[in-house]
């Protein structure tokens, strides 16, 4: 099978031409062609030679993905629905802010983290997504939509931290000076609280941000949300947050849904705080998106302020996250979801 060209680092381009008679430094100018000037026909690449041009169309596939679905908000939020080659479908997310536009990406086909409220992991994980296919999600989009992509969130489905060299090799092509050059500061990597390779994305030279589902104050109601506590407890996850801040120097970010009688009440809001005090980080409190299959509910706009104030009141950071596409998006990962089980009808 071709080799795809969203699958390849600056560096594994550069050593597979020249593993084939050809100079390391088109990979530079390849790589501008694609990610620069969106010129994804090797026979449009003035500045490389014939024989380049023959090699790129003979081995390596430029195709964008296969669009099934997609839905506009009307606050301007596309939700994309992408067939990959072996027919399973991913869910893609383009948001526009005032800063810019960002990209929600997924990480897996399915997920195996077993959140007991999230939509991703009813389908459990069928497979990692390769490299090309995080690239691509990112260059589809600003094919299809016409927009420059400033900000990424690994925030899709799946968990980056169990397809971990996929998705840092997909940071080092995007954040390439020659890729779509999106900052180190613009890009965060969401994980349910994986220990180890929080330690691993502290020793990566490029410094995207780190934000950690915690969901819960305690490991009571943690392991109750979240299979991963009982993997990896409360305390053992805080500390690697510590550790991690004081590695990287970098302020880290607590995602906290807020789900009506679990996690909501004011206690909790006092014992989050005691947990993370002292820590260079700030909680950004998420609405839940409520999923038919579960009995979850969305704590309600006046309970989530008075959180949201107690937090403040204690000296912690935190903001109550703006939703974004709630028409079109009745959830998370429930769109894909649907598909997914039409397929499987
Ligand atoms: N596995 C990673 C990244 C994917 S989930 C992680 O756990 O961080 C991205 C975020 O969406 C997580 O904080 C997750 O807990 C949250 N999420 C999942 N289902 C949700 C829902 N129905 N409503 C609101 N947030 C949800």
């Amino acid at each position: 099978m071709k080799q795809h060209f969203y699958d390849l680092t600056i560096e594994s381009l550069k050593s597979l031409l020249m593993n084939n008679g050809f100079k390391s430094y088109s990979g530079d100018q390849i790589f501008k062609w694609v990610y620069e000037q969106n010129v994804t026909n090797p026979e449009l690449m003035t500045n490389i030679s014939k024989a380049l041009r023959d090699f790129l169309v003979e081995n390596i596939v430029f195709d964008y993905m296969n669009v099934v679905n997609k839905q506009v908000a009307q606050d301007g939020t596309e939700k994309y629905l992408f067939k990959l080659h072996d027919g399973h479908v991913i869910e893609t997310v383009l948001m526009n802010y005032d800063y810019g536009q960002s990209v929600c990406v997924t990480s897996q086909v399915g997920c195996s983290m077993g959140c007991s409220f999230c939509a991703s992991g009813i389908i459990t994980k069928k497979r990692d997504l390769s490299v090309a296919e995080l690239v691509n999600q990112v260059a589809s989009i600003q094919h299809h939509s016409k927009v420059k992509v400033t900000h990424i969130v690994v925030m899709g489905t799946g968990e980056p931290f169990d397809n971990y060299d996929n998705v840092m090799d997909f940071i080092r092509i995007i954040n390439y000076k020659h890729g779509f050059q999106i900052g180190a500061r613009h890009i965060t990597v969401s994980t349910c609280g994986i220990v180890p390779r929080i330690y691993d994305y502290a020793k990566e030279v490029i410094k995207s941000n780190l934000a950690i589902s915690l969901h819960a104050p305690n490991n009571e109601i943690r392991s109750r949300l979240m299979k991963i506590n009982k993997v990896f407890s409360i305390n053992e996850l805080i500390k690697a947050v510590k550790d991690y801040v004081d590695m990287t120097n970098r302020r880290v970010t607590f995602e906290y849904i807020l789900l009506k009688g679990v996690n909501d009440d004011i206690s909790h809001a006092n014992e989050l705080s005691d947990l993370i005090r002292g820590i260079n980080a700030y909680v950004n409190l998420i609405p839940y998106n409520p999923v038919d299959d579960f009995d979850y509910k969305k704590t309600d706009q006046i309970r989530a302020q008075k959180f949201y104030q107690q937090l403040e009141k204690r000296g912690i950071n935190a903001t109550l996250r703006r939703e974004l596409g709630s028409d079109i998006d009745a959830a998370c990962g429930q769109l894909r979801l649907k598909k997914e089980r039409e397929s499987l009808q």
